[in-house]
């Protein structure tokens, strides 16, 4: 099923995302945990696209397996990273074979996420041109990303949404916005995304806090702002685990209220191939 129609049923679409292990006990672990959350039926799962283009088969391998093995609704992620035009449509042949229909197109990182990045040989610069030669070529439903506190390179966030309106104009039919702390910037990105004649829907992206350093780590890579209250709360208790993940766990189910509340369409959980965490949310949701 396209994704743009399960936004179109009215109901709140879950999704769930994952990457793909480099090792068997990997598979092995990430096997059990996409069992633990079937129960709680996704509308989909998506699968990301390793730093320079490094899980390509992998990407390709689980997205069929979710899809045609265990039935449940599956996105691949797609990068230009290291990859000519050519490359790029042998991915997307494989994925057309193996009934994928639905894809998150993006740029990347420059390898090791620093210095700018450079276009690979005869490939796309921006996530908007891989969506410009994917959508007259396929069928797929492509999804971009969004980024409610900026994209680390913009200059301004008024930058940023012109290009964010540019990969819809290309043919992005929903987004998925980086992981965010404060609702505010969600709320206030859909408002000036609508403002700008952004119709697509806008999935709020969630990452849980299960581990303090990982999570300074990650937001020190993508430029999201830990709210000063929540790392007072969690510095207190570094030293216990599972105080740490008991004060994610709050944190989150309390901006997924909110977010579905102030009319988000869903939400797209970060889940870091973990079960226990987003589990605990949706079933604070569901209550
Ligand atoms: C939901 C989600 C999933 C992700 N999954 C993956 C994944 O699986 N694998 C992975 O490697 N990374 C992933 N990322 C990270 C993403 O690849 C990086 O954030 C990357 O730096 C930008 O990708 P993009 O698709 O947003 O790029 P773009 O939309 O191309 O934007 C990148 C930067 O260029 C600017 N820009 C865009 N178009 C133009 C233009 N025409 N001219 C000048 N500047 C322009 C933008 O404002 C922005 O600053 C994901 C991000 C999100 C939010």
């Amino acid at each position: 099923m396209k994704i743009r129609d399960l936004f179109k049923t009215g109901a709140k679409v879950f999704s769930f995302e994952f990457f793909p292990p480099k090792t068997e006990e990997g598979v092995a672990a990430l096997s059990q945990t996409i069992e633990d959350l079937r129960t709680l039926r996704p509308s989909f799962v998506s699968v990301t696209y390793g730093a320079g283009g490094s899980t390509r088969d992998r990407t390709i391998d689980l997205v069929d397996r979710i899809k045609n093995r265990l039935g449940i609704e599956a996105m691949a992620h797609l990068t230009c990273v290291g990859a000519g035009r050519e490359e790029i449509v042998q991915v997307l042949d494989r994925l057309k074979t193996a009934g994928i229909e639905n894809i998150l197109a993006l740029r990347g990182d420059p390898p090791n996420g620093r210095g700018p990045f450079i276009p690979p040989a005869g490939g796309f610069a921006h996530a908007s041109d891989l969506i410009a030669f994917i959508r007259p070529r396929y069928d797929f439903c492509l999804g971009g990303a969004a980024y409610p506190e900026g994209h680390l390179e913009s200059k301004s966030l008024e930058e940023d949404l012109a290009y964010t309106k540019r990969k819809v104009e290309a043919g992005a039919e929903f987004l998925i916005t980086q992981m965010f702390f404060d609702n505010r910037f969600y709320f206030d990105f859909v408002a000036r995304a609508r403002a700008a004649g952004i119709a697509v829907p806008i999935l709020p992206g969630i990452m849980p806090v299960t581990n303090l350093d990982q999570i300074k780590r990650f937001t020190e890579l993508c430029g999201a702002k830990i709210p000063a209250s929540l790392l007072e709360r969690l510095e207190k208790v570094r030293e216990d685990p599972e105080a740490v993940r008991q004060i994610g766990v709050e944190h989150a189910a309390a901006q997924c209220r909110d977010l579905l509340a102030g009319g988000a369409p869903g939400i797209h959980f970060y889940t870091l191939n973990r079960s226990t965490a987003t589990r605990r949310i949706l079933q604070r949701l569901r209550q």
